[in-house]
């Protein structure tokens, strides 16, 4: 191992060997020794930002460049940065663009994507600091001021102190900076839409390091594309959502033994049919069946939630009244329920997801469900092989009414039309162990969704929605949106605001506006 004094004298002689004006074309084939380029850009910030900049060895670059859901995010990232304001931002954006750096922002982690949120060549700047909690005005409307790199679980504990919620993720350790920027679903959807139609205000820094608010008003198009339009288009530092009361709620787990998986199916086939519990927009489920690769069996662990007593929620009766393995739904407040989720954070297992959307209806519940169920059964003597494996299916119904709910809330990219109907927004995942087991996981599911693509447009069930915070890397999104009308828009827009292409080139990010449909 070098001394560190010895390690000073060569990166000071590097930085040094370097004009610290020369210009770096983005497209060029100048080749960058990873030590030259690392030495100038972090040794910049560090300069600049002494107690904001961590290097591999020190315990912030251990548990910053650790902070994920999947351990298939981990990467070593030249250094971390840990700002604490936006100007601190904007300071970093100036040393990572004029020095050609990539660099990847990290909310919450929880987007199971290798370098979504993490770079190998580069700078991880950690959201971790920028935390605000507040209530607080925007324009005569009660909004809570959220910096992003808050978890949803914080958010809603100090929220509640005050009766108070917000439309953020479903489970405590999401976090607040991406699950806005792909739309996002919480249990409110039916009533409020997206949790992205609930923002009145961002604050974004920009590629160039200015700061500006975006509103209807203000930057107006950059808040359409920042609904739904993922990271492309600058560093968001704080939201300004639109707070509601929430008082009582019943809500918890339900488990069902592989019996009654078949049960567990036809319930929310049910709940999606006419008047059968999908319609009351107080209602909201997020339904998985679990393959579990140590023993071969599917079992179901669903979350049920009502804004309500459970005297109220007949719109649940379908899976309360299942022969259930598990129940812990009682009525309780929001954070206690909230609570009970927190162990979904980090994990020592490789995660990897992939999506696909169905028009609501009873056929098109059971098709996703039948042929993740042969899916399993066919390969099982592979799966059982991959350590630690578990491959699920989870349902999850938004409906035309929340569609109604984000265009009369003023829109976002993602722009579905309530007239085309209700949805289901299914998800394929898996979590293991073992990188080199990657290849056949990501082959299952890909083989899977591609099964229930061609089936379901057979069937005339196929919609053509992908939701961002679930997909898979390979797999459209942006482009979608809104029968195509979208995408466009989007591109432009980011050209507008990033005339560089900063957030398209340097900056990580799974669903980039210039990699759109070419992973597949
Ligand atoms: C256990 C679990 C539960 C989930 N539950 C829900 C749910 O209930 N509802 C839902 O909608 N989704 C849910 N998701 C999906 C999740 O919302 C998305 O993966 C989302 O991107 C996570 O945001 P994050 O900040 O945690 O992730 P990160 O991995 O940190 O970030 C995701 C992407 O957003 C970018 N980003 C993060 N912060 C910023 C910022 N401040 N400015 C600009 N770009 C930024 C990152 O660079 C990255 O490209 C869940 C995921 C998991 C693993």
């Amino acid at each position: 191992m070098l001394s560190s004094s010895l390690f000073a004298l060569l990166t000071a002689t590097a930085v040094q060997a370097i004009p610290p004006n020369r210009p770096l074309p983005f497209d060029s084939t100048f080749l960058w020794s990873r030590d030259v380029a690392n030495t100038r850009s972090c040794q910049q910030l560090a300069s600049k930002f002494p107690n904001k900049l961590f290097f591999p060895n020190t315990p912030t670059y251990a548990n910053e460049s650790t902070d994920y859901y999947s351990s298939s995010a981990l990467l070593s990232p030249w250094c971390v940065f840990t700002p604490e304001s936006p100007q601190d931002i904007s300071g970093a954006l100036k040393i990572l663009t004029s020095t050609r750096t990539k660099f990847a922002v990290r909310g919450g982690g929880h987007m199971p994507i290798e370098g979504a949120a993490n770079t190998e060549e580069g700078v991880l700047i950690a959201m971790t600091k920028i935390n605000q909690i507040e209530v607080t005005q925007f324009k005569g409307t009660q909004v809570a001021l959220l910096g992003s790199g808050n978890r949803w679980g914080p958010v809603y504990e100090k929220l509640a102190a005050q009766g108070l919620t917000v439309t953020g993720g479903r489970y405590y350790p999401v976090g607040v900076g991406g699950q806005p920027l792909g739309g996002g679903i919480s249990y409110f959807n039916s009533a409020r839409g997206w949790s992205a139609n609930t923002i009145l205000q961002y604050e974004v820094v920009l590629a160039s390091g200015e700061i500006v608010n975006v509103n209807a008003n203000t930057n107006s198009d950059l808040f359409w594309a920042l609904k739904g339009g993922s990271s492309n288009f600058g560093i968001v530092t704080k939201y300004y959502m639109r707070t509601f009361p929430l008082t009582e709620i019943y809500a918890g787990f339900i488990g069902n033994a592989e019996a009654n998986n078949g049960q567990l199916i036809d319930a929310v086939a049910s709940f999606i049919g006419p008047n059968g519990g999908a319609n009351d927009p107080k209602a909201a489920i997020d339904i998985n069946l679990f393959y579990d690769s140590k023993s071969g069996s599917v079992t179901g662990l669903s979350s049920i939630f009502y804004n309500g007593t459970f005297s109220e929620a007949t719109a649940l009766q379908n899976f309360t009244g299942m022969a259930l393995s598990t129940n812990t739904a009682s009525d309780r407040s929001f954070t206690s329920w909230v609570d009970e989720t927190s162990s979904f954070g980090k994990s020592p297992n490789r995660a990897l997801w992939a999506v696909i959307s169905l028009k609501s209806s009873p056929e098109a519940v059971r098709l996703p469900g039948k042929l993740y169920l042969d899916a399993v059964k066919a390969h099982n003597a592979t799966l059982m092989k991959i350590p630690n494996g578990s491959f699920t299916v989870t349902w999850q119904p938004i409906t035309a009414e929340g569609l109604v709910e984000a265009r009369r809330s003023g829109g976002d990219a993602i722009d579905l039309d309530p007239a085309d109907g209700s949805l289901l927004v299914m998800l394929f995942g898996a979590s293991y162990e073992g990188a080199e087991n990657e290849k056949i996981v990501d082959k299952f599911l890909k083989d899977l969704v591609k099964d229930v693509e061609k089936q379901a447009k057979k069937l005339n069930m196929y919609y053509p929605f992908n939701f961002v915070n679930d997909a898979g890397e390979w797999q459209k999104t942006l482009s979608l949106y809104g029968k195509g009308k979208s995408f466009p828009k989007l591109k432009a827009i980011a050209n507008k605001y990033d005339k560089e292409g900063v957030f398209q080139k340097l900056a990580a990010g799974a669903f980039k506006i210039s990699d759109e449909g070419r992973k597949q």
